[in-house]
């Protein structure tokens, strides 16, 4: 019988994001890795791998389409209340022992995780996300640097039919990745784990190329927010947070964090879930850091005013948020602010274009998507 890996290696095809080296090896850049594999072996992702020098890498399916609200991804600062669509290949680069997608993102490494890959191509979900009334697709529940192909193929549909695109990612990126992705991406979402390298080692990664990713796309002009997952005894101290949202100042105040909370997943079993008073601990060290927008997470309703957007200069309400809900918008159609026209840093459109769902659903007429 076919193993799953078998299944993903005909879904294939030569990547553009590596370089041929001697003796039939191959060096892959989609990942802060920067795997050296020998002819025959895959990289640390499993997904990709050197077929007699050439490198394979994931194409032509999907193992999950969903339709979110943004405030889902979250991103809160781009085309709030936009039907976000969203696609997921298999695999990571990280092993994080809390993932809640692992179910796609550890698939070839953990053989409880199974999603069947179903075949597809980038026009018909870009046609897809049109008819569902997306305004962006989104390549997200398995880390989309090591899928960043397909990726871009979907990105090159969707532009075409007027959608914005984004990436939900661990951030752990090359400069070659973020050359070959950034035409085409309108706003990344990073997960900032921990300020700690030792803790990043236990995920499989390293902290430094994170940080490069975080300053290089804000200096490419890319719309960023952060997202950091609070731990108790993991990246909960005081010390810890501080260094880690004085870092996102000194990129730029103006790049909203979202600190969110835990809740027992995956093989994370040991920690208590994070409370209301924790983010809000944490929020204010973020706040105190410098940073002008700062969100909490997880506990709708139950964390204040952390839900929502005020104007840094007159402190007006410009967006209130419940959960994924958008319960009043008060943008100019310039992205302003309504009473003192300050500009709020983001993506908007000229009008709040009303919210077509506040949870996730699963796309209407399926049919019609062409699964192979
Ligand atoms: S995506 Fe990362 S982990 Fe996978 S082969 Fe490339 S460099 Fe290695």
């Amino acid at each position: 019988m076919a193993t799953l890996a078998d299944v993903l290696g005909t879904r294939t095809r030569e990547g553009d994001v590596y370089e041929r080296l001697d003796r039939d090896w191959v060096r892959c850049h989609a990942c802060g890795h920067d795997c050296s594999i020998p002819p025959g072996a895959v990289g640390v992702c499993k997904v990709r791998f050197n077929d007699n020098g050439t490198l394979r890498v994931p194409w032509g399916y999907v193992a999950g389409v969903q339709c979110d609200p943004i405030e889902k991804k979250p991103f809160f600062h781009a085309w709030p209340g936009a039907l976000a669509y969203s696609i997921g290949m298999l695999g990571c680069d990280l092993h994080c022992s809390y993932c809640q997608n692992w179910v796609t993102s550890q698939a070839l490494r953990d053989p409880a995780a199974v999603a069947p890959p179903r075949d597809t191509d980038p026009a018909d979900l870009a046609r897809d996300a049109i008819r569902q009334g997306a305004r962006v697709v989104v390549s997200t529940y398995n880390e989309p640097l090591i899928t960043v192909e397909w990726g871009v193929a979907v990105f090159q549909a969707a532009r075409s039919l007027g959608l914005a695109t984004g990436f939900v990612s661990n951030g752990n990126a090359t400069p070659q990745v973020l050359d070959y992705l950034a035409p085409w991406i309108d706003v990344y979402k990073v997960d900032l784990k921990s300020f700690n390298d030792q803790q990043y080692r236990k995920l499989g990664g390293r902290l430094a190329p994170i940080l490069d990713t975080i300053r290089s796309l804000h200096a490419r002009g890319i719309w960023v927010e952060i997202v950091t997952l609070l731990i108790s005894g993991f990246n909960d101290s005081d010390a810890e947070v501080t260094r880690l949202t004085e870092f996102i100042a000194s990129v730029s105040r103006d790049i909203p964090w979202h600190v969110t909370a835990f809740h027992k997943d995956y093989r994370m079993q040991d920690p208590a879930d994070t409370s209301a008073a924790q983010l809000a601990r944490a929020a204010a060290i973020g706040q105190a850091a410098g940073l002008h927008y700062v969100y909490a997470g997880n506990l709708p309703g139950r964390v204040g005013t952390l839900e929502h957007t005020y104007c840094m200069s007159c402190h007006a309400s410009l967006i209130e948020r419940y959960g994924y809900h958008i319960g009043a918008y008060r943008l100019t159609p310039d992205g302003k602010c309504g009473q003192c026209h300050a500009a709020l840093p983001g993506r908007w459109d000229d009008h709040f274009c009303g919210q077509i769902a506040s949870h996730p659903f699963l796309p209407h007429d399926r049919a019609r998507l062409r699964m192979i």
